[in-house]
């Protein structure tokens, strides 16, 4: 993977990636410079293949499929997924 010019990126994300067991097993690094074309590197969670590309992304729900187990990571907003645990959680009242 190229070295990421961090001044330039629209999107850049690195994170762990969790298999079936919820074992964070797998990881991604991924960036864009123009929310088009994204440059990833991909350890896959369920065969621990590692693969990297770049592919032109439209709309979410992005999926990135690995070669080696042709199994799909989804690369979900971590904003959404942070939104939805806080939504789950009960209200704390020391919170107020
Ligand atoms: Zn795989």
């Amino acid at each position: 993977m190229k070295d990421i010019d961090f001044e330039r990126t629209e999107y850049v994300t690195n994170r762990e990636l969790e298999n079936d067991e919820g074992e964070e097993t797998g990881k991604l690094q991924m960036f864009s410079y123009d929310n088009e074309v994204f440059h990833y590197k991909l350890t896959c969670p369920y065969c621990q293949h590692t693969f990297e590309g770049e592919e032109e992304l439209g709309s979410r729900p992005w999926w990135i499929e690995c070669p080696e187990c042709t199994r799909s990571t989804n690369v979900y907003r971590i904003k959404d997924k942070k939104k939805r645990e806080i939504k789950d959680r009960a209200p704390d009242p020391s919170d107020v």
